[in-house]
C-alpha cells in the first residue's frame, strides 16, 4: 500500500511545502518498503517534478469546481482517490485546514505540526510541535490510519529520484461553502511562510518612512520581509507580513529582528526559526534570551552598515 501526499500548488505551481512534503512521505515510504503517491488538484505545472522528491505516482484530480479553495471540497476530493492508510499534508494554512475534514470524514488519526521521520509506524509514533512551538512532544497515534502535517522548513526538501507516472482522474465535487468575494495579492516579492531568510521590523523602525533600510537589507540577503503585529496594526506594514501568534507562524533558516522586543506573542510564531538573529537597542529586551546572535545597538546605525557589508561581500 502506497503512502500518500497532498501535493499542494499556488495557481497551479508547485510549492517548496509540496516537495518538502513528498521528501517527508519518501521517509516513511522507506520505513516500510513501500511507495510514495501524491495527489495535487488542478495543477498546471508538470507534475514529474515530484518524481525528484520521491513521489512514483501523481494523481492530478481535475475539477473546475476546485478552480477556489474549499477545505471540505478539498478534503472530499482528496478522500476519493486516496487509497492508503497514510497521508502526509505540509503544514500550510489551506493544507492545515484540510486535513482535519479528512481525518473527521475518514476516521483516521491526526498528527499535526510534526518535526522529524517518524521513530515508528506501529504504533504511528513522531515528534511535533507543542503550545504554539514553545515545547516538543511525541505523538502516538491511536489508528492505524493516519494524517500528518509536516510543520513547514522542519524536515526539509530531500532528493530522492524516482520513476514514476501521472494519472488524471476527472471529479466533479460540490464546492459550495466557500465563495471568494476578493482577492488581495500580497505586495511581498517572495512568499513570507517558504522563505529560507525573513527579515522582520517592530516598533523600534519609528514610522514607515524608515522602512526603505529593511527592504534593501532584505534584498541584499534573498529575504522575505516580516513585522510585528502593532506595526500592521496602525498600518506601517500590511497584515500579510504579521507574524506571531495571531499572524503567520514561520520556521526559516534565519530570522532577523530588528527594532522587536520579543514578546512571547511574537515569538510564538517565529521560534521555530533554525537561526535568530536580534538587533535592538535595548540589552535588556527579551528576545535576546531567544537568539542565537544579538547586537546591542541601535537599528538607525546598525542596518545600513550591515547592508553595505552583505553588499561588499556579495559583489
Ligand atoms: C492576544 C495577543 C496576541 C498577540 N499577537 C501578536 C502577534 O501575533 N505578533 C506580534 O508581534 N505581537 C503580538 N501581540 C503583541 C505583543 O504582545 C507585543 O505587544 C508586540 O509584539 C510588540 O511589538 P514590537 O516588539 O514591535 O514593539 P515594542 O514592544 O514597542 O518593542 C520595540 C522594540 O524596539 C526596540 N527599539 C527601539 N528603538 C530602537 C532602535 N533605534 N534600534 C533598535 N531597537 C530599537 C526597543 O528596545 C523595543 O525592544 C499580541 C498581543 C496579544 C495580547
Amino acid at each position: 500500500m502506497a503512502v500518500f501526499v497532498y501535493a499542494e500548488t499556488i495557481n497551479g505551481v508547485y510549492k517548496k511545502a509540496a516537495f518538502e512534503a513528498v521528501s517527508y512521505a519518501k521517509a516513511i515510504a522507506d520505513q516500510s518498503s513501500e511507495s510514495v503517491t501524491a495527489i495535487s488538484i488542478n495543477p498546471s505545472a508538470p507534475s514529474d517534478q515530484l518524481f525528484r522528491f520521491g513521489a512514483s505516482k501523481v494523481i492530478e484530480i481535475k475539477d473546475e469546481g476546485l478552480k477556489t479553495f474549499g477545505a471540505k471540497a478539498y478534503s472530499e476530493a482528496i478522500a476519493q482517490v486516496l487509497d492508503g492508510s497514510i497521508i502526509v499534508f505540509p503544514h500550510t494554512t489551506d493544507a492545515a485546514s484540510v486535513a482535519p475534514m479528512l481525518s473527521v470524514a475518514s476516521g483516521f488519526s491526526l498528527i499535526t505540526n510534526v518535526l522529524e521521520a517518524p521513530q515508528s509506524l506501529s504504533p504511528f509514533t513522531v515528534k511535533r510541535k507543542a503550545f504554539s512551538g514553545k515545547g516538543l512532544m511525541n505523538a502516538v497515534a491511536s489508528d492505524s490510519k493516519v494524517v500528518v502535517t509536516v510543520s513547514q522548513n522542519a524536515f526539509g526538501v530531500k532528493e530522492n529520484a524516482v520513476d514514476g507516472s501521472i494519472e488524471q482522474r476527472e471529479l466533479t465535487i460540490q464546492n459550495e461553502d466557500t465563495q471568494v468575494l476578493s482577492h488581495e495579492q500580497s505586495s511581498g516579492k517572495l512568499d513570507l511562510k517558504e522563505a529560507e531568510i525573513v527579515v522582520s521590523a517592530g516598533r523600534g523602525m519609528k514610522g514607515p518612512e524608515n522602512w526603505g533600510m529593511i527592504e534593501e537589507l532584505a534584498e541584499v540577503l534573498g529575504a522575505a520581509t516580516a513585522c510585528s503585529k502593532p506595526v500592521s496594526d496602525i498600518g506601517w506594514r500590511p497584515h500579510s507580513e504579521h507574524v506571531g501568534q495571531t499572524g503567520k507562524a514561520i520556521a526559516p533558516n534565519l530570522y532577523v529582528a530588528v527594532g522587536i522586543s520579543g514578546a512571547i506573542q511574537h515569538l510564538a510564531g517565529v521560534n521555530s526559526s533554525k537561526t535568530i538573529v536580534v538587533i535592538n537597542n535595548d540589552a535588556e529586551a527579551p528576545f535576546f534570551k531567544s537568539a542565537d546572535y544579538g547586537v546591542v545597538g541601535d537599528a538607525f546605525d546598525i542596518i545600513p552598515k550591515l547592508t553595505e557589508k552583505l553588499k561588499a561581500f556579495k559583489g
